[in-house]
């Protein structure tokens, strides 16, 4: 779960959720402003990819069928949704991604 950066709460699952797509981040204890760190952005990396690997393997296999992807690439979106708030992690200041 992410770690406010200034005062070091523990956000909720919940807390986590709301606030994981953003880019800023209001801690629910301090208030103070929290961003995504590079290293979280790239933990969280791992669902998109691991997407496209599923989808690339389902097309190279000999019984390929649209359903089947469409049911993987759904269950991976709702894995990412559910685990994505244990991949935030928080910084201070604002950082480039790229
Ligand atoms: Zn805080």
């Amino acid at each position: 779960m992410p770690v406010c950066a200034h005062c070091g709460s523990v956000w909720k699952y919940k807390e986590a959720v709301k606030h994981a797509f953003r880019t800023k981040m209001i801690c629910p204890s301090c208030y103070a402003d929290n961003y995504h760190t590079l290293s979280g952005c790239g933990k969280a990396a791992i669902f998109p990819l691991s997407m496209i690997l599923y989808n690339y393997l389902i097309y190279m296999s000999p019984d390929t069928s649209l359903p089947r992807m469409m049911a993987g690439t759904a269950g991976i979106g709702a894995a990412a949704f559910f685990l994505l708030p244990f991949t935030v992690e928080l910084t201070k200041k604002q950082g480039h991604i790229w």
